[in-house]
């Protein structure tokens, strides 16, 4: 399942959109501290925005100025009309409290779907604002590959607060019966190979590999790690490519369409903004 083009396609869709608006929609992100993976998704970020017709504020923070400063500037960025969207980019240096900077946003502009009031939403099914991006990603590879879900046993290895348990909501929602596995699950291959859709959200590289997919399953990889200067999933997909009937690449797969559907909630924001005639 190729992420790389179907991002291509929703952000020229995005920015058809966008056009139409009175003014570009506004997507502050920020940063504290100069961790390197953090700076390199911040410009990807950047990049996607130019190409969407989203105009981007970058704020960098030094990773000292502490949870207060980053508390007021959330809370001017809620108060500016040019901004439909915020993101603060995690993991933060040691000594903020993460939840409490995500629940500060406004939930108007949460863009990533952090905020609790959108996750309530989102378990509730009652129409979030907003979608978390790479489970919405996830959806929009299996819709765009025309896979059915209902009925079907997904299998979602990982359960943190981004990624596995809304995945699992997602397709929950989509009439799947769902399985979600962890660090204490016991006997993981006996789950994996149920499974007819198999998302891996761990971070291990070579977790899953052929013996643990089901001939003819669908498989997902939302992992990322870095191996040298390489990047890989949490499949061993050359292997598991043989079994597959559809898997994803890393890179190529999910990432992009994370990275796709964060200008969709962006390009959301803006759209509701401008109809609530503010
Ligand atoms: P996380 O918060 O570290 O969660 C990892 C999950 O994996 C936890 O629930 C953990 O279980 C579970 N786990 C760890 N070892 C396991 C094992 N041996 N068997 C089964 N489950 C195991 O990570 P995350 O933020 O969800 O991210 C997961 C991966 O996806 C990372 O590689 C991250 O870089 C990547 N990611 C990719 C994208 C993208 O756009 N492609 C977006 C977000 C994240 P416990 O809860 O029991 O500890």
């Amino acid at each position: 399942m190729d992420g790389n083009t179907l991002a291509k396609q929703v952000r020229i869709g995005v920015r058809k959109q966008t056009a139409l608006l009175p003014e570009p929609p506004g997507l502050a992100v920020i940063q504290v501290g100069e961790n390197p993976a953090s700076m390199v998704y911040v410009n990807n970020k950047r990049r996607d925005c130019e190409r969407c017709g989203i105009v981007s504020y970058a704020h960098h923070l030094d990773e000292d100025a502490g949870q207060a400063k980053l508390l007021e500037l959330i809370r001017f960025l809620n108060g500016e009309p040019h901004i439909h969207g915020i993101l603060v980019q995690l993991p933060l240096p040691k000594g903020y409290g993460s939840d409490a900077i995500i629940q500060a946003i406004s939930p108007e502009k949460d863009v990533d779907a952090f905020h609790a009031l959108t996750v309530g939403k989102l378990y509730l099914n009652s129409g979030p604002a907003f979608e978390p991006c790479t489970p919405a990603g996830v959806i929009a590879l299996l819709d765009r590959y025309e896979i059915d879900l209902r009925g079907k046993h997904c299998v979602v290895v990982g359960r943190s607060n981004i990624v596995g348990k809304p995945m699992g909501t997602m397709l929950l929602h989509r009439n799947a019966t769902v399985t979600i596995c962890h660090g204490s699950t016991v006997d993981l291959p006996s789950f994996t190979r149920q499974a007819d859709v198999l998302i891996s959200a761990v971070g291990k590289s070579g977790l899953i590999t052929a013996d643990m997919v089901k001939p003819g399953a669908v498989v997902v990889d939302v992992g990322i790690n870095r191996i040298d200067d390489k990047i890989c999933g949490d499949v061993d997909f050359d292997e598991v490519e043989k079994v597959a009937s559809y898997i994803t690449p890393v890179p190529g797969g999910v990432g992009p369409m994370t990275r796709a559907m964060l200008m969709t909630n962006t390009l959301k924001a803006a759209q509701k903004y401008f109809m609530r005639g503010k």
